[in-house]
């Protein structure tokens, strides 16, 4: 194993000079490998299969660490609980849609809508330098759809 293939994760803590310890590395594989958006929770869960010793105040303070070194971005999707996924540069970024009804996050990329987000600022007077957007909804069929006979 001494040819391992690091991380993204691993691999911007290691390019910022972040202290890998045995218990940050299980906690950056975990959080690469989330193909959701985890809690610190959910992220405490799945590290602790891999490491029983790793505590939940451990998760928290990586996970903080990783927000500030801008290795993972944090969103609130409505339910006032941070969820964390790796961060994107802005000319990579996607946004989310929320299934009201199963809790799932659509992940999406638009360029019609960046090019309008620009344009409205542009006309607005301003230089676009960052933006929010999120998308929340229930399924077309669903009985919560409330345009549904
Ligand atoms: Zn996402």
């Amino acid at each position: 194993m001494s040819n391992e293939k690091l991380t993204k994760i691993e691999q911007l803590c290691r390019d910022k000079n972040l202290k890998m310890t045995g218990q940050r590395k299980v906690i950056a594989q975990v959080l690469s490998e989330s193909e959701d958006h985890p809690t610190v929770e959910e992220v405490y869960e799945r590290a602790s299969s891999i490491d029983g010793n790793i505590s939940l105040a451990t998760v928290y303070r990586t996970v903080r660490l990783l927000e500030e070194e801008n290795i993972l971005q944090s969103h609130d999707f409505g339910d006032g609980r941070s969820r964390y996924e790796e961060w994107e540069d802005f000319d990579n970024h996607h946004h989310h849609l929320i299934d009201l009804e199963s809790g799932k996050i659509i992940e999406f990329r638009n360029d019609e809508l960046e090019i309008l987000k620009e344009k409205i600022a542009d006309e607005l007077g301003y230089k676009l330098i960052d933006h929010k957007l999120e998308l929340y909804g229930v399924p077309v069929d669903s009985k919560r759809n409330p345009g549904k006979k």
